[in-house]
């Protein structure tokens, strides 16, 4: 068991890091692959290749010689980024995502995970922010996000008839909006909470916040160490079929704003920017069959996560050679 060789693609990137770093301390011989390094902290990878996964023979040579993969390279960003680029972002993914279960069935591999999202749901069933939480089944009829859920839909198929027609062990999560230290919280890419986070740490208190849309949107989020440990334990299982990983504890964007300005300890006053997208009315996840198929399901908090995520990058707002803060603000806001 230990001496499993596992690939994870995305692994310069957030979760697929942090996944990296949780497979090592639990013995496994891991094989990092991106196009970039991870930005904040060196891999705990045995080896990190950059590869465009993008290109056949890149995921022919990342695949060679690996017993499980956890394919987790996609092109993705906030709900800024992906309304903006629905050809770019369709374009990369579906090569990616293409070649790599393709390289993995020419290599024989044992199991192959793909990591989808919460966009494949569809999104007449998310217009109300009391939304009732989503299951498994409520991505069909298909009424996906354009562009990165419609593409993360495809593939979640792909997975499936790659099991049915070559016998490919797939397995296929959904994540709901997964947040945590060490992930991107500046450029366009960032989450909300980052985001947030971000603002709220370059804010004095008493002033004025800038929130994307009306802040009545509804979401749940899940922390990393939770979605890091319910991937493993989804590979580890013997379930194939699309399934939920995310928590239930449903926020406003508003209550999300008050909750970290309470744990940063300010007092600040909402804008909100209706110009901005916000992405589906509401969206939560059903876990009653995570609970089932699992045995198991998130536990952290999202007060104590948003307090890790945040006093993580407000030091990294403070680091030596950048911009002074009320500077920033004007810069990021
Ligand atoms: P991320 O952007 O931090 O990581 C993705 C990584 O893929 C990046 O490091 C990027 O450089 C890499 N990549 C992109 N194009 C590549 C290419 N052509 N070749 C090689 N590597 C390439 O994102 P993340 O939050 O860690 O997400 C990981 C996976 O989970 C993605 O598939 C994403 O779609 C999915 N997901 C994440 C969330 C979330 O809330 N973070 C929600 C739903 C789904």
């Amino acid at each position: 068991m230990s001496k499993e060789r596992i690939l994870v693609t995305g692994a310069g990137g957030f979760i697929g890091h942090h996944l990296v770093k949780r497979l090592k301390r639990h013995g496994f011989w891991v094989r990092g692959v991106d196009i970039k390094t991870p930005e904040y902290e060196p891999s705990d990878a045995d080896e990190f290749q950059i590869l465009d996964l993008r290109l056949w023979s890149s995921c022919l040579s990342a695949t060679s010689k690996v017993d499980k993969i956890y394919n987790l390279a996609a092109d993705m960003g906030g709900i800024g980024y992906i309304t903006a680029a629905h050809a770019s972002i369709s374009h990369n993914n579906t090569l990616i995502n293409t070649h790599m279960l393709q390289s993995a069935r020419v290599r024989d591999v044992e199991r192959f995970l793909f990591s989808s999202s919460a966009c494949v749901y569809a999104q007449n069933k998310q217009k109300d922010a009391n939304i009732a939480p989503l299951r498994e089944e409520d991505a069909y009829p298909a009424d996906p996000e354009k562009g990165y859920g419609w593409e993360k839909l495809w593939a979640e198929q792909l997975c499936q008839y790659y099991r049915e027609d070559y016998g490919l062990d797939t397995r296929i999560v959904r994540f709901h909006n997964v947040y945590g230290p060490l992930g991107t919280y500046e450029g366009g890419k960032e989450k909300a909470p980052a985001a947030i986070s971000r603002k709220v740490a370059l804010l004095d208190d008493g002033d004025e916040i800038e929130i994307w849309g009306d802040g009545q949107q509804t979401r749940s989020f899940i922390y990393v160490d939770d979605c890091v440990e319910g991937l493993v334990r989804l590979m580890a299982s013997d379930y194939v079929d699309p399934l939920n990983l995310g928590t239930e504890e449903l926020i406003s964007i508003d209550g999300l704003v008050d909750l970290v300005s309470k744990v940063a300890g300010k007092t600040l006053i909402k804008r909100h920017d209706l110009s901005k997208p916000q992405g589906v009315r509401g969206r939560n996840s059903d876990n009653t069959r995570l609970r089932q198929v699992l045995g198991w399901e998130p536990s952290t908090s999202l007060q104590h996560g948003l307090t890790i995520t945040y006093n993580w990058i407000q030091s990294e707002l403070g680091k030596p050679g950048r911009v002074p803060t009320k500077l920033a603000y004007g810069a990021y806001s």
